[in-house]
């Protein structure tokens, strides 16, 4: 059986970005996946010359870590710019701006707060509710934090979402890829070093002591002296629970929540909306819709529904894309779904993040994810870069 000097579970870009600083140092490393491609929640889907992002779509200049890897795996070239266009709410069905929902007498007697108040130890609601007001929250700052994280956001931790982080100001504000952001994971999958292993959905780990013996669903067995573990913490928990209860244990107090993204493109002159980047519904079956407007196209305009999870079958979704998007069904094409996963943290969650390090040291299982540093890509990257250096540090 081939051994390897680290075995990575799962191909997010937490996965990959620690399977880039392990591969660069001169480790042999393995990156097993359970679907059939490298990216997770970065997810392009790619059609008749066409692609639109099935999660993740936006990087910032102010992602350092990832710009770094973004450099070194010699794929700069490939970033472009995002056209601006803004985001914009959908109420009754009805595109309106922002600005126009909301209500300014409330916020300016609110905002002054944000020179006292701190975010450390609050909820986005009991935080941003202050701010901006409690009627401009519900009405218009609720649902779009609920569009950024997928979820209800109410109870988040105010500190792990819009972190302030540098700038790098020789790198455009926000940008995407050619081919979109997965070009950034099919890049680093390609690596030297790094042997991307698809299709392998890993049903559990055993450890000796000096070994990992990793074994996928299809009978496949992996070998090495390191494991990292880069997939959703309900997972992490559940492949750790026979060699590491401790870990598990905590692993399982962490939340999860999944989200339905469906996709579909649309003939230009077959949808009359203006280009958006992106529409917030106040209240509906779905947390947001993000276009593809962001990089035009000459033919096709492209539209994600992130939907609730377990609300509609696909039937009921594509008849609701039809309807918001005021278009007849058989005007949607290159339909595509993904499942995706983001935790659901709350206040209080650095102790338990603290705790499972404390449980991690000395030991050469390594956990990368969305949920120790925050969601952002940057945060997953950040999170595989201070693992990697524990790694190095023996
Ligand atoms: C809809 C959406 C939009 C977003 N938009 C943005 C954005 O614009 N900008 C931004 O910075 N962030 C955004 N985020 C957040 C960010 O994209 C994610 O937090 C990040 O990509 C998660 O990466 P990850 O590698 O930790 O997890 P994932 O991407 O979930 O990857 C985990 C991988 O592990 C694999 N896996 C799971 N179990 C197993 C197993 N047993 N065996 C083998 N493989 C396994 C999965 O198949 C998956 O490929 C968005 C997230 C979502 C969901």
């Amino acid at each position: 059986m081939e051994r390897f000097d680290i075995i990575i579970i799962g191909a997010g870009i937490s996965g990959l970005s620690l399977a880039h600083y392990c591969g660069r140092s001169g480790m042999k490393t393995a990156v097993l996946e359970k679907t059939g491609r490298p990216g997770g929640a970065l997810c392009s889907h790619r059609t008749e010359g066409f692609w639109f992002e099935l999660g993740a779509h936006t990087c910032y200049n102010s992602y350092s870590a990832l710009i770094g890897i973004i450099e070194e795996a010699g794929i700069r070239d490939r970033m472009i710019g995002r056209e601006k266009v803004s985001f914009k709410m959908l109420v009754d069905n009805e595109v309106k701006s922002i600005p126009s929902q909301l209500r300014f007498h409330e916020l300016f007697a609110s905002a002054p707060r944000i020179f006292s108040l701190k975010k450390e130890g609050r909820s986005m609601e009991s935080y941003y509710g202050r701010i901006v007001g409690m009627g401009n929250f519900d009405r218009v700052f609720a649902p779009a934090f609920n569009a950024v994280i997928s979820q209800d956001a109410r109870d988040f931790p105010a500190e792990m979402l819009f972190k302030k982080r540098r700038r790098r100001k020789d790198i455009m504000k926000k940008f995407t890829f050619d081919g979109g952001l997965q070009t950034i994971t099919d890049s680093i999958a390609a690596e030297e070093n790094i042997r991307f292993i698809a299709g392998a959905d890993i049903s559990s780990v055993a450890y000796d002591g000096k070994v990992f013996s990793v074994s996928s669903a299809n009978a496949a067995d992996y070998e090495s002296e390191a494991l990292a573990v880069a997939a959703p913490a309900f997972e992490a928990a559940r492949l750790l629970q026979g060699p590491f209860p401790d870990v598990a244990a905590k692993l399982g107090t962490i939340r999860t929540e999944a989200v339905e993204s469906m996709g579909v493109m649309v003939r230009k002159d077959a949808v009359t909306l203006p280009p958006f980047a992106g529409l917030i519904p106040v209240k509906d079956k779905f947390f947001s819709i993000v276009s593809r407007d962001t990089v035009r196209h000459p033919t096709f305009r492209g539209f994600t529904f992130h939907f609730k999870p377990d609300v509609m079958d696909r039937d009921a979704k594509l008849r609701k894309i039809s309807a918001v998007l005021k278009t007849p069904l058989q005007a949607l094409e290159g339909i595509a779904e993904k499942k995706n996963f983001i935790p659901s943290l709350r206040v209080g969650h650095g102790s338990i993040v603290g705790d499972i390090d404390r449980l991690l040291q000395g030991k050469p299982l390594f956990l990368a994810g969305n949920y120790f540093d925050g969601v952002a890509m940057e945060d997953c990257v950040s999170r595989s870069l201070s693992e990697f250096q524990r790694l190095k540090k023996g």
